[in-house]
């Protein structure tokens, strides 16, 4: 098949891309390089399978293909709250051209949204039918309403034009290929312990995450695309294993013990969700699929990267 996928330079993007190659297909990356990088696909561009386009998803775009994922947006907050309203036009417009792409090409089309659209949640864990309690002024606000109204036009497109759409809502992914400078816990704690510097803790610590290692993701994701059930979600993907912010600081000193780096404290900032933890029973079921990767393995593969590019 012929696979398009939007934000393809990016941390998810490249080993989605590397997966879909592996699988034998052709592969359309687009991205506007504005958080990814080339270095996340130099190796992927010696396979002649593999096309590499420089486009911005606010934009429309004409090309020729059977399935598109579109991950194109800034996922770290420091990023898509660089620019705000260039990360509301990129969720919205882009789902808009890639909806419009996929109704004319009849492309089977997934949305990589995200737990971000449950805001601070109050049920917990949580599961899909969950509405969500999202600030719609907030600094969060250009990424949770962006990323929810795609899944609206995703839903009308579905409803009212038949194309065949995936949702699925990711939920904190960690791994190789993260951009350094991302300001994601994960790479900043593990970044800060290796050049020996303080490890920052915003708030108290005591706000939790479940992370979920990006094989896995990838693993669900292609599932999720292919199924055969005609299921077209939402579907949470994540690892429901739930640490606080302080247990992963602790556990990142732990695993680099060369390390001199002390926790100091940092502000909380504002909308900051108090704990997120995914309900993957819909994914078991409909998808057969969990994840394997438990913190301690993936984070010492992440770690073995940022030492190799440091
Ligand atoms: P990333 O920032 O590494 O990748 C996003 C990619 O999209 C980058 O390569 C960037 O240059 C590109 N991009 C941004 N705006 C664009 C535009 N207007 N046109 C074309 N390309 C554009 O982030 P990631 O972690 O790989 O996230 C990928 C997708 O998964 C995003 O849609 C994100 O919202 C979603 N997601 C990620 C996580 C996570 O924990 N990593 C969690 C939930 C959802
Ligand atoms: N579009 C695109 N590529 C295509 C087809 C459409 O980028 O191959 C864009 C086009 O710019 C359009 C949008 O997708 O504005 C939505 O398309 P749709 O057909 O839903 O709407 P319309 O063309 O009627 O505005
Ligand atoms: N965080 C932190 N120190 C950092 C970066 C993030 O304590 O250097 C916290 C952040 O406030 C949040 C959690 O870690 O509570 C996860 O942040 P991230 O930006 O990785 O993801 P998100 O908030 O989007 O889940």
């Amino acid at each position: 098949m012929k696979i398009l996928v939007t934000g393809g330079a990016g941390f998810i993007g490249s080993h989605l891309c590397k997966r879909l190659l592996e699988e034998n297909h052709e592969v359309l990356c687009v991205d506007n390089f504005f958080t990814g990088s080339k270095k996340n696909i130099i190796e992927l561009l010696k396979n002649p399978r593999f096309e590499l386009l420089r486009h911005d998803v606010t934009f429309p775009l004409y090309v020729e293909v059977d399935q598109i994922y579109n991950l194109a947006c800034p996922a770290s907050p420091v990023h898509y709250q660089f620019d705000p309203v260039q990360t509301t036009k990129t969720s919205v417009h882009g789902a808009i051209n890639m909806l419009g792409l996929a109704k004319r090409t009849r492309a089977k089309i997934l949305q990589a949204s995200t737990s971000e659209v449950y805001g601070d949640p109050e049920v917990h864990p949580q599961p899909e039918s969950y509405w969500g309690k999202v600030n719609p002024i907030g600094i969060r606000s250009c990424y949770d309403e962006g990323k929810r109204c795609a899944e609206t036009l995703f839903f009308d497109y579905f409803r009212q034009h038949k194309v065949n759409i995936r949702v699925i809502r990711i939920f904190n992914t960690y791994g190789p290929n993260m951009n350094p400078h991302d300001g994601r816990v994960v790479s900043n704690f593990i970044v800060q312990a290796l050049n020996n510097e303080d490890i920052t803790i915003y708030g108290d610590g005591s706000q939790t995450r479940s992370f979920q290692y990006v094989d896995d993701l990838i693993e669900g994701m292609i599932r999720m695309m292919n199924n055969q059930n005609n299921f077209v979600g939402p579907v949470n993907i994540g690892n429901p294993v739930e640490f606080t912010i302080k247990e992963l600081a602790e556990k990142i000193i732990s695993m680099i013990p060369e390390s001199t780096s002390k926790i100091i404290f940092k502000d909380l900032p504002q909308d900051d969700p108090r704990q997120r933890k995914p309900d993957i029973s819909i994914a078991k079921k409909e998808l057969d699929w969990e994840p394997n990767v438990q913190l301690e393995e993936g984070l010492t593969k992440t770690i073995e990267y940022f030492k190799k590019i440091a």
